[in-house]
């Protein structure tokens, strides 16, 4: 906006008054004047999906979170999604309330034990939203893909059967660099990195990046990263507002102007095993996300 208004100073030569929007436009947390996002309008029918991978290979950083959360609130904008649990621990599962014991899992899709894709998918309690679970079998997985061919197209290959019926997949990935997650980033169109407000949320992200990198180049030519999203951000404590500043002096517009407020309420939400948007609607973090999802919207990274 500071370029913009530059630009109308030089050619007119005079200094303009700021337009009232200007004024209105308060600074967020990334240090951009921030946008309100409209709400995303209704669309004619459904699918075909984006696939966008939640990846981070530090563990606690808010995937499982943004993925059920974020998840919700589209389908609450009218957005069919498919949630897939890509991590051994099932928390996703978990905090959607899906049970992972005795029912056709990812793991079982993708070493071929089951072919019917459409049938492991297990709705939620939320509207528009269902989910592939995951149990602890998944952690056999990379043993066993390890020898097969196209070991890193397998989940694109699953995916690839159900993407129609869905606006947006969503995979939660687990926390690690290695062959599921290349899987993952193979099906996947974009990628949103979630990055904890913390002492060291850089470290390991440069290495996270050639991973994308790598995948681009041998894999998957058009995948991109659709952005990196500021989780666990404590306005009150400068260290916070420190790491979020080194956040956007390393990524620029690629950092999303949506931040994630550190709060108990989701530790709490995924013991009642629901979303956000549905377990505290009111409250500022559900209102946080609902943004985020407006915001990728806005972005094109969602239909
Ligand atoms: P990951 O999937 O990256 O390992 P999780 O989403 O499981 O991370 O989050 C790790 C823990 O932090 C969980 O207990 C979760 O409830 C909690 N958590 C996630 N986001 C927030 C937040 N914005 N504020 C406070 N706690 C959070
Ligand atoms: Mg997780």
């Amino acid at each position: 906006m500071t370029a913009q208004r530059e630009a109308t100073q030089s050619r007119s030569g005079s200094t303009e008054l700021p337009g009232l929007e200007d004024l209105d436009a308060e600074i967020g947390p990334t240090g951009r004047p921030q946008t309100i996002f409209p709400e995303p309008s209704a669309l004619s029918g459904h699918g075909p999906a984006r696939v966008i991978a939640l990846c981070n290979q530090k563990g606690g950083v808010g995937k499982t979170t943004t993925t059920i959360s974020l998840g919700a609130a589209l389908a609450g904008y009218g957005r069919r999604v498919l949630a897939v649990d890509f991590d051994p621990q099932g928390a996703l599962s978990a905090g959607l309330g899906v049970q992972t014991h005795d029912v056709t899992t990812i793991y079982d899709l993708l070493l071929g034990s089951s072919k019917d894709v459409a049938g492991a998918i297990r709705s939620t309690g939320t509207p528009n939203l269902d989910v592939i679970p995951a149990n602890i079998d998944l952690s056999a997985a990379e043993v066993h893909l390890v020898n097969e061919v196209a070991r890193e197209q397998i989940l694109a290959r699953v995916l690839r059967q159900v993407t129609a019926d869905y606006d947006v997949v969503l995979i939660d990935c687990q926390p690690s660099l290695g062959l599921l997650t290349v899987n993952a980033l193979t099906a996947a169109h974009g990628v949103l990195i979630p990055l904890e407000c913390e002492f060291f949320a850089l470290r390991g992200v440069a290495l996270l990046v050639e991973t994308i990198d790598k995948v681009r180049d041998r894999l998957n030519p058009a995948i991109t990263l659709d952005g990196i999203l500021a989780t666990m951000y404590d306005p009150r404590t400068l260290h916070s507002r420190e790491v979020l500043e080194r956040v956007v002096e390393a990524f620029g517009d690629t950092v999303l102007e949506t931040v994630i407020n550190r709060t108990v309420k989701f530790p709490d939400a995924s013991v009642a095993g629901a979303p956000i948007t549905e377990f505290a609607p009111d409250h500022h973090a559900a209102e946080q996300y609902r943004q985020l999802a407006r915001e990728l919207v806005y972005r094109h990274a969602v239909a």
